[in-house]
C-alpha cells in the first residue's frame, strides 16, 4: 500500500538560498552608479553595468574599485547593443541612471542631451520589451528635481512633491521630463513595472568636479593644503535641497521592492544656498572669512537659473520607509574631509 501521507511532489527546501537577483545599471561609472553597485553587491545581487566606447578611460579605474561588476559594452543611443545587454544580463531589475547629467553642459550640448538623457530611456525600455523582459524586469528611471524649475508661481512652500507642476529651465530638465513621461507611459501602456524617482540634488565623495559642491570641497581641501589660493564660482545665491547620494540609492532600490510601481520624490526637505555650503566647508578648515577666498566668474553663470529647489520626501518616507543617515552639515564635512585625504601628499 502506498503511504497516503507521503507528498507526491518534492517540497521546496526551505533552507535553500534564494536565487541571486540580477541588476543591470546604466551610468554605472557615474556617482550614483558607484553607490548603487556597492549597495546591491552588499545585498547579494549579481551586478551588470553598461559601459560606453571602445576604450573608455574610466574602465580600468572602475574595474579596480568594483571587481564584482560585470561590464557590458553598450550605448544608450544604440538599440541593438541595449537588447544584447538585456539578453546577457537577464535582469530582475534595471536601473537607468545613464545621462548627460550636468545642467551647464546641457546648455552647450542640447541635442546630445536630448538624444542620451531623453531618448536613451525610450531605447532602453524598448530593449527590455524586445528582449522579452517586459514582465520579468522591474525598471527604475532616474528623474530629477530639475524638471520643476524653481519658478515663483510654481514653488510650493512645503516643497515640490509628486503632484507639483513641471517647468524645466534647461535642456537637461526638458530631456529628463521627456524621459519621465515616456517611462510612465510604458507603465500605463504595457503594464510594465516602471518606477520613477524624482531625486533632488544628491552629492558625496563620488560627485564629479563639475558640480558646485564637489568643486567647493575640492578647492577648500586644496586651499587647506596650500595647493591653491582661491576658488572661482558663478552665482552664490541659488538654493538647493542637497542630500547624500549613498542615502538616495537605497531609495531607488526600495522603489523596486514595492508591490506596485509608482513615482517618488527623494529629498531632504531642507534647502541651503551655495553661500551656506561655502561657510560650512571653509569652517571645516578653520576659516571664517570665506569671502576672501571666493571670486565670481561669469563663465560659471547660466543662461537660465533655477533659484531654489526644495523637495517634500513625505511620500517616500511613508510608503517606502525611506530614511537618511547624513544631514547637510554631515555632507559638507564628509566631502571636505574626503578631499583633504585625497589631495594629501603620500595619501
Ligand atoms: P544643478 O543643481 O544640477 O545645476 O547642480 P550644480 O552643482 O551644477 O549647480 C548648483 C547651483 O550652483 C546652480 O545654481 C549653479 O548655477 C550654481 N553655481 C555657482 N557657481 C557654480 C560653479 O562654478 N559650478 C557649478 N556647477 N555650479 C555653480
Amino acid at each position: 500500500m502506498p503511504d497516503s501521507t507521503a507528498p507526491d511532489t518534492i517540497a521546496p527546501d526551505a533552507t535553500a538560498p534564494a536565487p541571486q537577483k540580477r541588476a543591470l545599471i546604466t551610468g554605472i561609472t557615474g556617482q550614483d552608479g558607484g553607490h548603487l553597485a556597492e549597495f546591491l553587491n552588499s545585498k547579494g545581487y549579481e551586478v551588470y553595468g553598461l559601459i560606453r566606447g571602445q576604450r573608455n578611460a574610466r574602465k580600468e579605474a572602475f574595474e579596480a574599485e568594483f571587481p564584482y561588476v560585470h561590464l557590458i559594452e553598450a550605448d544608450l543611443t544604440d538599440q541593438t547593443s541595449l537588447i544584447q545587454a538585456v539578453l546577457t544580463s537577464q535582469p530582475d531589475e534595471v536601473y537607468n541612471l545613464g545621462a548627460i547629467s550636468h545642467v551647464g553642459y546641457s546648455f552647450r550640448n542640447p541635442q546630445l542631451t536630448a538624444d542620451i538623457t531623453g531618448k536613451g530611456v525610450l531605447n532602453l525600455l524598448e530593449a527590455v520589451r524586445i528582449a522579452g523582459f517586459a514582465e520579468k524586469a522591474r525598471f527604475y528611471q532616474a528623474s530629477t528635481s530639475e524638471m520643476f524649475g524653481g519658478l515663483d508661481y510654481n514653488r510650493p512652500g512645503a516643497g515640490y512633491n509628486e503632484e507639483s507642476l513641471f517647468h524645466p529651465r534647461s535642456p537637461y530638465g526638458v530631456a529628463k521630463l521627456y524621459a519621465h513621461w515616456i517611462a510612465r507611459n510604458y507603465r500605463e501602456s504595457y503594464g510594465m513595472f516602471v518606477s520613477t524617482g524624482i531625486l533632488f540634488n544628491h552629492e558625496g565623495e563620488r560627485r564629479g568636479l563639475e558640480f558646485v559642491t564637489r568643486k567647493i570641497s575640492n578647492a577648500v581641501a586644496a586651499i587647506h593644503l596650500g595647493l591653491q589660493d582661491h576658488i572661482e564660482l558663478g552665482d552664490l545665491y541659488p538654493k538647493r535641497d542637497w542630500g547624500y547620494a549613498g542615502d538616495y540609492v537605497k531609495g531607488m532600490w526600495l522603489m523596486l521592492q514595492q508591490d506596485e510601481p509608482d513615482d517618488f520624490v527623494l529629498a531632504t526637505g531642507e534647502t541651503h544656498s551655495i553661500e551656506e555650503f561655502l561657510q560650512l566647508a571653509f569652517a571645516e578648515i578653520g576659516i571664517d572669512n570665506w569671502k576672501n577666498y571666493v571670486r565670481q566668474n561669469p563663465e560659471f553663470m547660466r543662461p537660465a537659473e533655477v533659484d531654489i529647489l526644495l523637495g517634500d520626501p513625505s511620500k517616500a518616507e511613508r510608503v517606502l520607509g525611506w530614511t537618511r543617515d547624513v544631514d547637510f552639515p554631515g555632507l559638507v564635512k564628509l566631502m571636505v574631509q574626503h578631499d583633504i585625504k585625497l589631495l594629501s601628499p603620500g595619501k
